[in-house]
């Protein structure tokens, strides 16, 4: 098992497998782009199967592909299944920003990456522009209501979870809309994929421009919530490493209860780490114990210097005994010589 100084439990990992991506979000690209590395910097396909199969050995239960915007990756559903056939892993899922999703519903199912995670910061197109620097709002607001519905034998996908990074002034008049459109989403899965929307605080990193009024706390965006729909907190089966606080949604207008949750991530109001069970890859190697930095060690290059497993597996648990109880405060994550966002994998 993959234990820290804290008795903290490491079983899930997350992936970046590109630092590109078809979008400019705002809040994760820095406004002039950031130093893309030749290809070969890249975990080829095998050097990810490998590493994650001696994560999976050391205790990994949970993977989840991320990036950059994994599905620009050229003839990414070879990982799906490579992935996919790894025993042991229990839990496999992707975040993508949804704009090439509908494409690859098939072969996502089919190669158990059951866990869509979709990022959705708007519903009004103009606005979705003007966020992502793309006119894709309809790509993916399609491509949500058919990963939702998306059925072959009867088989579904298993959660469908919308992302949402609530800033101040740019979106947060859009909250109760959200949750009116996981009411709707959750109408339509029907007995499918179990509907998620999460609202994410906004972080700081590197050139996002991040500041303390945009952030708005959580407990703030529940209250606003509470005024039209009831809700009931919900701790869920796998709670000791859930990032999300998550409340099951009763409507005030129909009093039906409702297939779906709200989650909240708080990294920034109320942080998580005492529970953080998350170990990251970054697209060009480097193990990361934490999203916020701290030195990690290059497995790419071990790989590719021939080292053994067993040397390996000593270097991740060499960081993972390094890792901090907690990130430093959050006024000082923004000054931190961290990566940006979109170079380590959200
Ligand atoms: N491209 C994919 C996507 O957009 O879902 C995967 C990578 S993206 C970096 C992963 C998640 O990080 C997304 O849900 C995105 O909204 C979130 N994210 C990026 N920058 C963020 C920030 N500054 N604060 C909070 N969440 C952020
Ligand atoms: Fe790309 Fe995702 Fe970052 Fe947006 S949040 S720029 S889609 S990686």
């Amino acid at each position: 098992m993959l234990t820290d100084s804290f008795a903290r439990v490491h079983d899930y990992l997350r992936i970046a497998i590109t630092d590109r991506c078809n979008f400019r979000c705002t809040y994760c690209m820095p406004e002039d782009g950031i130093s893309l590395g030749p290809n070969a910097k890249l975990l080829s396909f095998s050097e990810i199967e490998t590493l994650a199969r001696l994560f999976v050995q050391h205790g990994v239960r949970k993977i989840r592909i991320t990036g950059g915007e994994p599905l620009v990756r050229p003839e990414v559903e070879q990982l799906f299944e490579m992935l996919g056939a790894i025993k042991g892993v229990e839990e496999l899922g992707i975040s993508t920003n949804g704009a090439l999703l509908t494409a690859h519903l098939p072969s996502l199912l089919a190669n158990r990456v059951h866990h869509l995670n979709i990022s959705l910061d708007t519903l009004r197109p103009d606005r979705f522009r003007s966020i992502t620097g793309r006119d894709e709002f309809e790509a993916v607001n399609k491509a949500i209501r058919s990963a939702v519905e998306y059925r072959v034998d009867g088989s579904s996908f298993a959660s469908v979870k919308v992302n949402m990074v609530v800033m101040r002034g740019t979106n947060d008049d859009e909250v109760l809309d959200f949750v009116r459109f996981g009411e709707e989403l959750a109408a339509l899965a029907h007995g499918g994929p179990a509907m998620e929307i999460r609202f994410i605080e906004f972080m700081p990193f590197p050139g996002n421009e991040w500041n303390a009024e945009q952030s708005i706390p959580w407990r703030e965006l529940l209250s606003n919530i509470e005024q039209e729909f009831s809700l009931r907190p919900v701790r869920s089966p796998n709670a000791k490493s859930s990032t999300a606080k998550s409340f099951e949604v009763q409507s005030l207008r129909t009093q039906e209860p409702l297939n779906f949750r709200i989650g909240f991530i708080t990294t920034v109001s109320e942080h998580f780490c005492a529970e953080c069970s998350r170990l990251r890859l970054t697209a060009d190697g480097e193990f990361r114990a934490c999203l916020f930095g701290q030195d990690g060690v290059n497995l790419r290059d071990m790989l590719r210097r021939g080292e053994t497993p067993d040397a390996m597996a000593t270097a991740i648990t060499r960081v993972l005994k390094d890792k901090w109880p907690e990130h430093p405060p959050v006024h000082e994550l923004a000054f931190l010589n961290n990566r940006e966002m979109i170079s380590i994998g959200g």
